[in-house]
């Protein structure tokens, strides 16, 4: 079931209603960027938490890259505490290749929150 998938969703390593409780519903679009800046294959990827598909750290796709990933959740953190529906930019993967060299790598983003309004928040068949 949907709900039962959403709650392996973990944001900082917590369900996601927990680290985002006012949130309805979140969407990611994004697109991996070449060393420049241009797309790289130009396919558009998406996410959606009310799909049940969805990743506080997107996977950097770098085969050589160690410890990286895009923290989307920490750019959705600052959102969510400035209550900001939607915002757009650019992550760069925090990884290394080998010892010295840096993951170069980038994404292009979109997010969108969806916030609940606060009758649904006191609903005590969601809060249950
Ligand atoms: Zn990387």
């Amino acid at each position: 079931m949907a709900d039962t998938s959403r709650r392996d969703i973990k944001i900082f390593g917590i369900p996601f209603e927990e680290a985002f409780p006012d949130l309805e519903d979140a969407e990611v679009e994004w697109q991996g960027l070449d060393v420049e800046g241009p797309p790289l294959t130009g396919e558009v990827k998406r996410m959606r938490y009310k799909a049940g598909i969805f990743l506080g750290v997107i996977p950097c796709d770098n085969p050589s890259c160690q410890g990286g990933g895009f923290e989307v959740e920490r750019v959705m953190d600052r959102m969510f505490r400035t209550g900001d529906a939607e915002r757009a930019g650019i992550i760069v993967c925090p990884g290394w290749e080998g010892d010295e060299k840096p993951c170069v790598r980038s994404i292009s983003y979109r997010i969108k929150l969806v916030y609940k309004s606060k009758v649904q928040r006191r609903d005590p068949l969601t809060d249950a």
